[in-house]
C-alpha cells in the first residue's frame, strides 16, 4: 500500500540507539522497543517563487540535478531550520539566478512528496510571488541549468517535476482568470 520509498519501508533502525526494534506505529511514527525513541515524519517546509515578466509571463527553471534532471521547476528550495519561509525564498533565488528579489506576497500552500535517494520526503511547498528589478541580470547557477519565461496557461502540466508545481501552476492559471 506504501510505495518502497516511504518512510515506514525504508527507515530500520532507531536513529537515537541503532536497535533494529523499531517498528512504525502508524504511517508516520515510530518507537523504538529499546530506547522509548518516537520518531514522526513531519513534512518538510520548502518555498517556491513566483517572478513575472512584464509580459506577464512566469519564471521557470530547469533542472542541472537530479531529482527531475532536465524537467521544468520554479526557484526554491528546502526552508534551512531556524529561517524563514521569505528569508528561503530569499536566499533560494539568489543562490540559484544571482539576483534579489523582494516585497513577498504570501499565495499558497501545497503539498508534495519528493523522493531523493530512495526516500520519500513528505513536503509543503509555500508559494510566494515576489518582485525584482534584476531579471535581466539572472545568471543560472546552483541546481539551475537554465531559465526560461513561459505564460501560466502555456505550461504543460507534464513538464512540471511534481504534484506541488503542476498544482502552483493550475492555482496561477485559475487567479489569472478572475483578474
Ligand atoms: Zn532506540
Amino acid at each position: 500500500m506504501y510505495s518502497n520509498t516511504h518512510p515506514i519501508n525504508v527507515l530500520k533502525y532507531c536513529p537515537r540507539c541503532g536497535s533494529a526494534q523499531f517498528p512504525a506505529t502508524s504511517h508516520r511514527s515510530f518507537k523504538c522497543r529499546d530506547c522509548s525513541f518516537n520518531y514522526f515524519v513531519n513534512s518538510s517546509a520548502a518555498v517556491a517563487v513566483l517572478l513575472f515578466n512584464e509580459k506577464g509571463e512566469i519564471l521557470l527553471t530547469r533542472r542541472a540535478v537530479e531529482p527531475h534532471l532536465g524537467k521544468l521547476d520554479l526557484p526554491g528550495g528546502f526552508i534551512d531550520p531556524g529561517e524563514s519561509g521569505e528569508e528561503a525564498a530569499i536566499r533560494e533565488v539568489q543562490e540559484e539566478l544571482g539576483i534579489q528579489i523582494h516585497s513577498l506576497q504570501y499565495f499558497g500552500s501545497f503539498p508534495n512528496e519528493y523522493v531523493f535517494s530512495g526516500f520519500t520526503v513528505f513536503t509543503i511547498d509555500l508559494a510566494f510571488l515576489a518582485m525584482t528589478e534584476n531579471l535581466h541580470q539572472m545568471i543560472a547557477a546552483d541546481d539551475v541549468a537554465s531559465f526560461e519565461f513561459r505564460k501560466p496557461q502555456d505550461v504543460d502540466p507534464e513538464e512540471m517535476p511534481s504534484i506541488s508545481m503542476y498544482n502552483i501552476i493550475k492555482e496561477l492559471i485559475l487567479h489569472e482568470g478572475k483578474n
